[in-house]
């Protein structure tokens, strides 16, 4: 049978295996076939890898009934992520020929549970940008439409997904870099609580806000990603332990009794810039949740507005000390000079593009002698402001709800020459990275140019739950 790919979901293809639709080796040819096809235009894919092995592991676990989920489902992963024996770059000149000597743990969680991992796609430089443009390896595309960014910096991961390249992925989020991208793209992206889902064998960026999460077409198969790659690991200091994230209340399953109430946090939509298109989409979302049953309220997040303050100072600051290590010597490019001074001067100069040299000399500023108290420290005291007030918050609403992007896709090169205004893509999603918190985006329509808008779904500490539960309403009540 020709396989649909378009409607193709990770919980779907469980079944067609089952109904012997078509095997693990068809599926993925389906999607090599695409790969061909869509990539030299997309760029979604830096590297697609030799995947027989695992093939044959999949078909294996399928027959002896050690099947998970994830077995034989076809994912990308984001550039950023470890994979023994292939290149992890961060799309950067930095790190072009570094070779991981080991797996991540979400790598390695998803090849025990038999995930055919088809590659690793391209991203924003170390992560940072909201458009993809900062690769040092070429912008990748929107699948949806190509004169549109997809989104970044998981812009890659995001659209492997939407060009049909993969199932599913892996993408990374430190400031909306997962929930973003996929809502360019038209797909769901999850950020899941920090401490969730270990961080060894990730490419630190800014390391008090990474997170690494799904990118899926539906909310049930974010869900089924999530299951497969959180959990506890000793490898990483801030993963939290199993029984601590059951005593605050994590669920891998059903959700028990919501308050059915979501708080919407009005003055922080009044801002300028926020495109009037996407403020109608959001309020026909809060229709659609009224329509699923759920009580909409306002709420109120004084401090919230701070958010992408905090983040471009905290943010920075973390990023010029984790990239402190990239010294042209031990490992990253290296460049000759005719004092130790030059060769680093010269290895960081041309390793780093301009947008990871503009944060790591900013982020030196904010943590040099004289200035750390009037902005680190600061930011750090309203950081915990903004999270006891979402604390408070949470004790009424299960949820609170924000559109996910203030704009639509935008074009290349539109922000691309204005920090700022590439910036402020991260305003509604800055928050739930400062505070730790989960956050979901799924898709809620279009604009009139047919380009994709996506709702923002945040809830408490450990209850992604509360999101799959809220996010499943939602999607069944724009289809109706
Ligand atoms: N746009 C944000 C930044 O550039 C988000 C990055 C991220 O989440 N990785 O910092």
């Amino acid at each position: 049978m020709t396989i649909d790919l378009k409607n193709l979901t990770v919980e779907k293809t469980q079944e067609h295996f089952k109904n012997g639709d078509f095997t693990v080796r068809d599926l993925v040819n389906a999607y090599l076939e695409t790969i061909k096809e869509k990539n030299t235009d997309i760029n979604a894919y830096l590297e697609v890898f030799e995947v027989e092995e695992q093939i044959k592991k999949a078909d294996a676990m399928l027959k002896d009934g050690t099947a998970t989920p994830m077995t034989g489902i076809p994912i990308s992963i984001k550039d950023n992520m470890l994979m023994e024996g292939h290149i992890a770059s961060a799309s950067s000149n930095m790190l072009s020929n570094y070779t991981a000597t080991y797996d991540s743990f979400v790598v390695k969680s998803l090849r025990d549970a038999g995930a055919i991992i088809l590659g690793r796609t391209n991203m924003d430089e170390f992560a940072m940008g909201s458009s993809n443009e900062t690769s040092a390896f070429g912008i990748t595309k929107n699948p949806v439409n190509t004169e549109y960014v997809p989104g970044g910096s998981s812009g890659g991961p995001a659209a492997s997904v939407a060009m049909d390249g993969a199932l599913c992925a892996l993408g990374s989020d430190t400031g909306g870099s997962i929930r973003q991208p996929a809502a360019f793209c038209g797909l769901v992206g999850l950020k899941p609580t920090y401490g969730t889902v270990s961080r060894n064998g990730i490419i630190s960026m800014a390391s008090s806000f990474d997170q690494v999460g799904p990118i899926t077409k539906t909310v049930r198969d974010t869900e089924i990603l999530f299951n497969a790659i959180n959990g506890y690991d000793k490898n990483d200091a801030t993963s939290t332990p199993t029984e601590q994230r059951l005593d605050l209340g994590f669920s891998r399953g059903t959700t028990s009794a919501l308050k059915k109430r979501i708080g919407v946090p009005r003055e922080f939509l009044k801002g300028d810039g926020i495109d009037p298109q996407v403020l109608e989409n959001f309020e026909k979302s809060c229709e659609s949740l009224e329509n699923a049953g759920y009580e909409i309220v306002d709420v109120s997040l004084p401090l919230i507005k701070y958010s992408l303050a905090v983040y471009y100072i905290i943010q920075p600051a973390e990023v010029s000390s984790n990239l402190a290590r990239y010294d042209g010597i031990r490992y990253g490019h290296h460049e000759d000079g005719k004092d130790l001074l030059s060769v680093y001067t010269q290895s960081r100069g041309q390793g780093f593009g301009k947008e990871v040299r503009r944060r790591i000399i900013l982020g030196t500023y904010i943590l040099s002698h004289g200035y750390y108290d009037a902005y680190y420290n600061a930011s750090v005291l309203v950081r915990k402001g903004i999270r006891k007030e979402l604390m408070n918050v949470f004790e009424g609403v299960d949820a609170i709800i924000t559109p996910t992007s203030p704009f639509p896709p935008f074009k290349f090169g539109a922000k691309s020459n204005d920090p700022i205004a590439m910036y402020m893509s991260d305003l509604f999603l800055a928050p739930a990275n400062i505070a730790g918190t989960p956050a979901i985006s799924i898709p809620s329509g279009t604009n009139s140019d047919g380009l994709p808008l996506g709702l923002q779904i945040m809830a408490s500490f450990l209850r992604e739950d509360i999101l799959f539960t809220i996010g499943k309403d939602f999607e069944n009540s724009i289809k109706n």
